[in-house]
């Protein structure tokens, strides 16, 4: 069987997640949102007292960690060690973390193990940093969002609002810039445009016609 498997990679706050959910939503696909499941190993860290610069330990807790994703009519939910986490793994605090814990080779190892498996028997539309890089690089279809870091930190900053917190789009902006250089100077499946990717550039488009042109490059795959 030859099954649709989409790859969303780009920067912080592109808006990959808004768009691979409606994508999948649109195409019947399963959607794994795999920053999420480093943020997920990030907040039990920082749960349970690992320093997120021991790496050894840092491995150790993520082999022993259960992630689940599901994707509900209710809304998408992640599970971490069969606790519901879908709000606890956005606060500042994980997110300010997540970069050194997404470094460690072996985190990604065994996360990257994981998501290949989602992939495995389903057609999915993953996002992430090095999805058409280094996790699924047959995706049938690899696409990188981008948008101008201003743009990003004000998308970041209403998305935030709205989640009810105060925040300094400066602040926000900063953080985004230290996140994306951290993530794609590491040495192990840095954030890259795969050679085969569509660059998407999202400045000024809405979520909606970046959805329906991603879909409309899926049709010559689903004819
Ligand atoms: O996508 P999101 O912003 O939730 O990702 C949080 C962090 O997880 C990223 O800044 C990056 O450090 C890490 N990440 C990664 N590889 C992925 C997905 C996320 O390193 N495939």
């Amino acid at each position: 069987m030859n099954l649709l498997t989409i790859a969303i990679d780009g920067p912080a706050g592109a808006g990959k997640s808004t768009v691979a959910k409606l994508v999948a939503e649109k195409l019947g696909l399963l959607y794994v949102d795999t920053g999420a499941m480093y943020r997920a190993i990030t907040l039990k860290a920082l749960s349970t007292g690992v320093s997120l610069k021991d790496a050894d330990s840092l491995v150790k807790l993520a082999n022993q960690t259960h992630i689940e994703l599901r994707d509900r009519t209710e809304g998408y939910e992640i599970l971490l060690d069969g606790k519901l986490v879908t709000g606890e793994i956005r606060t500042p605090e994980v997110t300010a973390g997540v970069s050194e814990v997404s470094a460690v080779p072996g985190v990604r190892l065994r996360l990257v193990e994981l998501q290949r498996a989602m992939a495995d028997d389903r057609g999915v539309v993953m996002d992430g940093r090095d999805i058409g890089t280094y996790v699924l690089p047959r995706a049938t279809l690899k696409i990188f969002l981008t948008a101008s870091v201003e743009e990003r930190a004000r998308r970041r900053s209403e998305d935030l609002n709205q989640r009810g917190y105060t925040v300094n789009q400066q602040e926000i902006q900063a953080d985004i810039e230290r996140r994306d250089n951290y993530d794609s100077t590491r040495e192990f499946a840095p954030l890259a445009v795969a050679t085969d990717a569509v660059v998407v550039e999202t400045t000024g488009l809405t979520v909606h016609q970046v959805v329906d042109r991603i879909v409309a490059m899926t049709r010559p795959h689903v004819l």
